[in-house]
C-alpha cells in the first residue's frame, strides 16, 4: 500500500506521528509538506514571520531527520489540493494520511480535498490528548466552564504510550525525489529573520521539555507565574507546531524518574489548551464574536495614541511594557504578562480584543487560533469561563507581585533599569531624588502613565454595566 504522509505545520515530527506510522505499517510512505500561498505567499508570510521562521526551521530539521532514516520531505509549492493530486497520481498513491486541523477553515479545507481527490483522504488525531468534541457533559452538551471539563478530562482520558520514532523508512524513487522543490528561504518569502526567536526543530523541542523537567517543573506550582524566572516549559511554539505532541508531554511528566512536583499543576494547564480546542470545535465562530452574546456590539473605543502606546511599550505601567516589547522582540510573552496586558488593552484603553487578539497573532511564535482566542477573550472579559469583567488587574500590584525586584522590567525596560525596586512598578510616584539618581526623567526617558489607573477602571466598569443592562433590556 502507498501512503501520502502529508505534514501540515501542526505536526512537524517523527516520533508519536499518527499518519506516518500507520503509513509504514502499511507499506511504503511519501512524506510530502505543500508551501501554499494560502500562508507561504509573501504578503501573507510577513503577517506572522516569526511562525514562519520557527516553521521554515522545523521543516527543515523534518527534513533531514527524515533523509537520514533513508527517505525525504517532498516540498512543494502551490495551491495545497492541486499538487497534492498531481503527487499522488505521480506515485500511483493508494492514499493521502494527515494529522486533522480542527478550526472551522481546516475542517472545510478537508472536506474538499477528501471529497475532489481520487484516493482516499484519511485524517488522524494528534493535535490535542482527546478529540475536540469528544468531552460532553451528562446531558451531552459542551461545557462552559474550565473545571467541569477539566474533572471530566480526568475520568475519560486514557493515556497511551507516545508512538515510537521510526528507526527507517521506505526509500523513494529517483522520479519521485526529483519532484521537491525544497524549503523556501525566509527572504524569498519577504520575511526578516529574528535570531532572537527560539529554535524550531523536534530535537529542540526535546531539549526545552528535558530542562524543564530537570527543574522548573518541580517548583511549577509557584513558579509558573513568576514573570522574573524561568518558570514555565517554554512549549507553547512545540505544541503548536507538533514537535512533540500533547501525549509526549503528559508521557513525559507521567514516566519522569521523579514525578515533579508541579507535574499536577502542569497537566492542568494542557487541559486549558484542550478547553479552548474544544470550545473552537463547538462554537467556531468565536474568532468572529465574543463567546458572551451580551457582548456584542460593545462600544469599544478607537483611542489610536493609547493603541500605539501599548504597541510599543510606552503606556508608562513598566509590565504592561515589557510584555509589548518582550513580544515584539522574541514573539514570546509569559502567560502572567499576556493577562496583565491584554487586560489593560481592553479594560484600561477600552480598546476591542481582536485589535490584541490580531496583533499577537502577529507577533507570536506560539500564535495558535484557540487558545490566543480564548486567552484574549478570557482577559476581556467576554470569553467562555472568562475572568468576569468587573475584575480588573491593577498593573502596579500585579508587577509588584510576580515580578518583585523588577527583573522583568529591568530586562524589557532598560531604561528603568536603575530605579530601585520600591519604584521600578511605579516610576510616576517615586521622589525626584530617586528619579535623578536612577537617570529616569519621566516625559523624556520614558512615559507617565497614559491613563491613570482607578479613573481607568471606573471608566471601563461604567460602560460595560450600561452596555450590559442595555444587552438585557434594563436600564442602566
Ligand atoms: C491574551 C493571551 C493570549 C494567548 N495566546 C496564546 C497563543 O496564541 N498560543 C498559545 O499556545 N498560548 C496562548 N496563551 C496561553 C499561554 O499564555 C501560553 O500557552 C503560555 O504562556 C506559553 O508558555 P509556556 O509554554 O511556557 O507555558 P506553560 O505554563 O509551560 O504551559 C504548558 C502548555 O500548556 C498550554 N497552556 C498554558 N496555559 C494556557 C492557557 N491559559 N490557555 C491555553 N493553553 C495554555 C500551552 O500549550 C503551554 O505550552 C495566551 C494567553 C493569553 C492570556
Amino acid at each position: 500500500m502507498r501512503s501520502i504522509v502529508w505534514f501540515r505545520g501542526k505536526d512537524l515530527r517523527l516520533a508519536d506521528h499518527q499518519p506516518l506510522a500507520a503509513g509504514i505499517a502499511a507499506g511504503e510512505v511519501l512524506p510530502v509538506f505543500i508551501f501554499d500561498p494560502y500562508f507561504f505567499a509573501p504578503e501573507r508570510a510577513v503577517q506572522m514571520g516569526h511562525r514562519i521562521q520557527f516553521l521554515l526551521e522545523s521543516a527543515q530539521a523534518l527534513k533531514a531527520a527524515l533523509q537520514a532514516r533513508g527517505s525525504d520531505l517532498i516540498c512543494l509549492r502551490g495551491a495545497s489540493f492541486d499538487r497534492l493530486a498531481e503527487l499522488s497520481r505521480a506515485w500511483s498513491a493508494d492514499r493521502v494520511l494527515a494529522t486533522r486541523w480542527s478550526e472551522r477553515f481546516g475542517r472545510k479545507r478537508d472536506d474538499s480535498i477528501a471529497s475532489r481527490l481520487q484516493v482516499p483522504f484519511h485524517v488522524f488525531e494528534g493535535e490535542t490528548l482527546m478529540p475536540p468534541g469528544d468531552i460532553l457533559t451528562a446531558s451531552g452538551q459542551a461545557f462552559r466552564v474550565f473545571t467541569p471539563f477539566w474533572r471530566a478530562f480526568q475520568r475519560v482520558f486514557e493515556l497511551k504510550a507516545p508512538l515510537p520514532r521510526p528507526e527507517r523508512l521506505p526509500s523513494l524513487p529517483p522520479e519521485i525525489l526529483a519532484l521537491d522543490e525544497g524549503i523556501p528561504g525566509l527572504e524569498e518569502l519577504g520575511v526578516v529573520a529574528n535570531e532572537r526567536l527560539i529554535r524550531g526543530g523536534e530535537q529542540a523541542a526535546w531539549s526545552r521539555l528535558d530542562t524543564f523537567l530537570r527543574g522548573p517543573a518541580d517548583r511549577y506550582v509557584k513558579g509558573r507565574d513568576r514573570l522574573d524566572q524561568e518558570g514555565t516549559s517554554r512549549l507553547s511554539a512545540d505544541l503548536k507546531f507538533g514537535l512533540l505532541s500533547p501525549r509526549q508531554v503528559w508521557w513525559a511528566i507521567e514516566t519522569a524518574e521523579a514525578r515533579p512536583g508541579g507535574g499536577a499543576a502542569f497537566q492542568r494547564q494542557l487541559v486549558w489548551r484542550e478547553f479552548s480546542h474544544h470550545s473552537l470545535w463547538h462554537w467556531p465562530d468565536l474568532l468572529e464574536r465574543p463567546f458572551r452574546a451580551d457582548f456584542e456590539g460593545f462600544p469599544w473605543l478607537e483611542d489610536p495614541a493609547g493603541w500605539q502606546a501599548w504597541v510599543q511599550g510606552q503606556t508608562g505601567y513598566p509590565v504592561v511594557d515589557a510584555a509589548a516589547r518582550q513580544l515584539l522582540v522574541e514573539g514570546f510573552v509569559h502567560n502572567r504578562a499576556r493577562m496583565i496586558a491584554a487586560s489593560f488593552l481592553t479594560k484600561h484603553l477600552g480598546i476591542h480584543y481582536q485589535r490584541g487578539e490580531a496583533h499577537y497573532m502577529r507577533y507570536l511564535v506560539d500564535g495558535d487560533w484557540a487558545q490566543n482566542n480564548l486567552g484574549w477573550q478570557w482577559s476581556a472579559g467576554c470569553g467562555c469561563d472568562a475572568q468576569p469583567y468587573f475584575r480588573v488587574f491593577n498593573p502596579t500590584l500585579q508587577g509588584q507581585r510576580f515580578d518583585p525586584a523588577g527583573t522583568y522590567v529591568r530586562q524589557w525596560v532598560p531604561e528603568l533599569a536603575r530605579l530601585p525596586k520600591r519604584w521600578i512598578h511605579e516610576p510616576w510616584n517615586a521622589p525626584e531624588s530617586v528619579l535623578l539618581d536612577a537617570g529616569v526623567t519621566l516625559a523624556k526617558d520614558y512615559p507617565k502613565p497614559i491613563v491613570e489607573h482607578r479613573a481607568a477602571r471606573a471608566r471601563f466598569l461604567a460602560t460595560a454595566k450600561a452596555h450590559l443592562a442595555q444587552r438585557k433590556g434594563l436600564s442602566p
